[in-house]
């Protein structure tokens, strides 16, 4: 009979296990060692060979794949037998090939390591206590510990719960959470959908608490059943990636129609038609830009593998492209801009008798902790003496209150078992639990006083009001508790039959002090043109004390409270939006109001988010960002990026990060597209002025692999550069080229084509250079190629920084300066040493032409130099 079909013991006994103790480590090795681990058969990876195809199916290389067939042809129609051409082309491809599987093998694997960095986990049972596991390590038996927003990672029988709302969308379709009830067992067969006992691997808890005995694991869950069907696209490109292979393509086409062009003006000056055929191959061979996508693959994976050393981690990659556009940042109060280190600073029970707990504890303040701390869930342990809290942090400062005074809360719920509750969420900002009381039972409810005040009927409610306002000024956080006398168990347990007619016993004034380096980030953000919005659940008073303390707002007109926003038309909020840094007493669902408010103004969003009901504005942000630490599953899940410090300067460096991203690409196409154009120009005005073919395709080529290729590589580990953070966020549809950027390309591929046909006139035709080599067509090519490679190769110093290369530190980039070096060693050595030379079509030159070639090498970074003079703040790049 099927799982659902039974009675919790039948399961407890089938899987051999107890829901109060959990199995023991041993067994749970032992399982894992029979059954393996929770987790789906891995898809296969996609073969080497098929990587291969497919990079050949890429447009470019298709172009030279043609042109290496046509320089075949031309070799077997001219029978001079050179194949070589063709072999060096095929050889280049090839080599181009490799090298990009390879480096984007590193980009995924780079990018594989963070996906294990943010792996699942699940709190269960075992040997007594409560833990927190890998999702792979649970086995059937285990006991999962149910709570509101966590994933559940395997299948299991509920065995305990309350309030056990579940969506499980993911299996059925249906998207309205599903009410899960322990006791349900169905007479007959029942569909997935209504086996209200079960909770299914994949599906998320959205309120409630509770327990469940895994009675399925990995492939035999329902999910396993269908995983074959649910591979996740991991190959997500980003917006700029696909525009960037947009461009490559389109520069390919520009270069088969200078081809052609160069093909027609060839055969109107009566060329021999198989000559043009070379020339025309080495012009469309010239303009591909062969390395650029592979480059700004790495600068990518680079920059996030950065962020996650500064601990955010990147979820989808186009977010690192969106974080350099941000130019708000929408950020919880609680743990993310505070410390969440919260501790209880007074307590008030009557009158004026506030007590400052630092200073002493009386024993009617010692009684409303106490009550409260019966009213919360915290895990309290005792590791090494030290005491331990774990879960909310509103509760564990209640209970450290009371277990540093000498109270437990193990003695306080041995004494008054809870029997019943209704649990806390942030909608409601309150929660209840009912107990045995004697003979009698008590309801305790505890939460926001003003959202508790209209439920208060007995007790101090006037001064409690204004005791309230007072902690609220000091930036403390306020929880009311109060308490309902029953004299039989209730038997309604819902918020209208309990949490009404209550008594006030106390408020609490807790403290959250601001992280030391949230006002700095803010600064920081500020100057970088960003505005940050605190939106909390906290009391307008509080969070406005916070506000000002940390620099967010200035005026209290700055702040208002979910139910001013509430009753807010949205073209009010869209009027009101910009001048608003503090929305207090939200809900979740106000929110995803506020972002699209912002939307609307244009702004680009990040939005921070923990709980299930954050899921969806994390979704509508532009960038959604998931607290690593407090976040649940499902926020997790909706984000695009996890802060695993739950910090708020985590996003700004996060931001800067992905500004110098964003530089980096443009430092690459600036430093690829200046050269790839240039050989454009010095081939066609060659031809033009009758000179013939400058480069033959087998230089080109290693001028764009070798040449460019290597210090390209290099160029994405670049840092930031210094201001990155003073300028106001990129536009979001901004072209890559703006700004200045095409201008900087067309003057240096200007600069390449007058230095290279300058190196080639000298080679060609002034005999006065050298006694013993006289000027040839060989030496002219050989001079340009050098000139041009040699050029290029310096341009990765001038594109590195917009300072002088003198005022920029070798050292912060070494593989910069070291694959320079190593290109200009293997460009050197192919014109010296004899056998490369007939290779590459070289011929040895004189020592007055190296001088030569040296010096024009050295005009454009020169002249560039010159241009940047002025501009340039003496500081060092920014380490960010
Ligand atoms: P922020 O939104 O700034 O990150 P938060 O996430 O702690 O703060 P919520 O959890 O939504 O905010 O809490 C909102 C309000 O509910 C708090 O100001 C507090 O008054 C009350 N509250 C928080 N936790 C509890 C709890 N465990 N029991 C009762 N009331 C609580």
């Amino acid at each position: 009979m099927a799982d659902y079909r039974k009675n919790i013991e039948e399961v407890e006994e089938e899987f051999a296990t107890n829901i109060q103790s959990g199995l023991t480590e041993t067994e749970v090795n032992e399982r894992l060692k029979n059954n393996g681990k929770n987790k789906f058969d891995e898809p296969p990876k996609e073969s080497l060979v098929k990587k291969f195809l497919v990079s050949f199916s890429d447009f470019t290389t298709l172009v030279l794949i043609v042109a290496a067939i046509i320089s075949l042809y031309t070799a077997i129609a001219t029978d001079h037998g050179d194949y070589f051409e063709a072999f060096l082309i095929i050889a280049i491809v090839i080599i181009n090939a490799v090298l990009a599987i390879v480096q984007e093998g590193n980009a995924e694997k780079a990018l594989a390591a963070l996906e294990d960095m943010n792996k699942q986990t699940a709190k269960v049972i075992r040997d007594e206590r409560t833990i927190d596991v890998d999702a792979e390590d649970l086995v059937v038996g285990d006991i999962l510990v149910l709570e509101s927003g966590a994933m559940i990672a395997a299948d299991a029988r509920i065995a305990e719960g309350s309030q056990l709302r579940v969506e499980e969308s993911a299996l059925t379709g249906e998207s309205e959470p599903v009410e899960k009830d322990p006791d349900f067992i169905p007479e007959d067969e029942a569909p997935l959908g209504d086996r209200l006992n079960m909770i299914f691997k994949g599906s998320t808890i959205v309120n409630g608490r509770g327990k469940a005995i895994i009675t399925a694991v990995g492939m035999q869950t329902e999910m396993g059943k269908i995983a074959g069907l649910l591979n996740d696209d991991h190959n997500q490109k980003t917006p700029l990636q696909k525009r960037l292979n947009q461009l490559g393509k389109r520069i390919s086409l520009i270069a088969l129609a200078a081809a052609a062009f160069v093909f027609f003006i060839g055969y109107l000056q009566g060329e021999p038609l198989l000559e043009m055929f070379i020339t025309a191959i080495s012009l469309a061979v010239a303009a591909v830009p062969e390395t650029l996508a592979v480059i700004v693959t790495l600068t990518l994976a680079y920059g996030v593998q950065k962020m996650a050393k500064k601990n955010a981690i990147i979820r989808k990659l186009p977010a690192v492209e969106t974080l350099g556009s941000a130019n708000v940042i929408c950020s919880d109060k609680t743990g993310t801009l505070t410390q969440n280190k919260m501790r209880v600073r007074r307590v008030w029970t009557h009158g004026d008798s506030v007590v400052d707990t630092e200073e002493g504890m009386t024993d009617e303040a010692m009684e409303v902790l106490s009550v409260a701390a019966l009213c919360s869930d915290v895990l309290v342990e005792n590791d090494d003496n030290e005491l331990v809290i774990k879960g909310n942090p509103t509760e564990a400062a209640i209970v450290r209150a009371v277990e540093e005074n000498y109270h437990t809360k193990a003695e306080l719920e041995e004494k008054h078992p809870r029997v019943g509750e209704i649990p806390f969420d942030s909608e409601r900002k309150m929660m209840t639990t009912i107990h045995k009381w004697g003979k009698k039972y008590l309801s305790i409810t505890k939460g926001a006083f003003d959202v508790l005040l209209p439920k208060f009927h007995y007790g101090d409610v006037d001064q409690a009001a204004i005791v309230n306002d007072r902690f609220g000024k000091k930036a403390l956080r306020v929880i009311a508790v109060g308490y309902h006398l029953h004299d039989e168990m209730p038997t309604e347990i819902t918020s209208e039959a309990l949490e009404k007619n209550l008594t006030l016993m106390g408020l609490i004034g807790m403290i959250d002090p601001p992280r030391p380096e949230s006002k700095g980030a803010i600064k920081r953000a500020k100057k970088a043109g960003i505005k940050t919005v605190m939106i909390t659940g906290d009391h307008v008073v509080t969070a406005g004390a916070i506000a000002k303390e940390l620099g967010i707002m200035k005026s209290r007109k700055e702040a208002i409270s979910g139910a001013e926003l509430q009753k807010m038309s949205d073209d009010e909020l869209d009027g009101r939006v910009k001048d608003l840094s503090v929305y207090a007493r939200v809900t979740p669902e106000d929110k995803i109001r506020i972002v699209q408010s912002w939307q609307r103004s244009g702004a680009v969003v990040a939005m921070t988010g923990d709980g299930v009901n954050d899921a969806p504005a994390l979704k509508a942000s532009d960038v959604g960002c998931a607290m690593g630490i407090a976040g649940t599953d499902v926020a997790k899940s909706a984000a695009d990026m996890i802060l695993t410090d739950d910090n708020f300067a985590t996003i700004v460096d996060a931001v800067a990060r992905g500004r110098s991203v964003y530089q980096g690409i443009r430092k690459a196409i600036n430093f690829l597209l200046s050269c790839n154009i240039s050989e454009i120009f010095i081939v066609l005005i060659a031809m033009l002025l009758g000179w013939g073919a400058p480069f033959t395709a087998v230089q080109l080529l290693f001028v764009n692999v070798v040449a460019d290729g290597l210090p390209g590589f290099a160029l994405g580990r670049e840092p930031a550069e210094a201001g990155i953070m003073d300028e106001p966020p990129i536009p979001r549809n901004e072209s890559i080229f703006a700004r200045g950027l095409w201008q900087k390309i067309g003057l240096n591929a200007l600069m390449f084509t007058v230095v290279a046909l300058a190196a080639f006139y000298i080679g060609a035709f002034v005999p006065s250079i050298s006694y013993f080599v006289q000027p040839s067509f060989e030496v002219a090519q050989t001079c340009a190629f050098l000139v041009l490679a040699f050029s290029s190769i310096l341009h990765v110093f001038n594109v590195r920084s917009s300072r002088s290369i003198f005022r920029v530190n070798l050292s912060t980039n070494k593989s910069l300066a070291q694959m320079a070096w190593l290109a200009i060693g293997i460009t050197a050595a192919i014109a010296i040493i004899p056998q490369t030379q007939e290779l590459f079509s070289l011929v040895s030159i004189s020592f007055n032409h190296w001088i030569i070639v040296v010096l024009l090498s050295f005009v454009p970074i020169i002249i560039n130099e010159i241009i940047k003079f002025h501009k340039a703040p003496e500081v060092d790049p920014e380490e960010i």
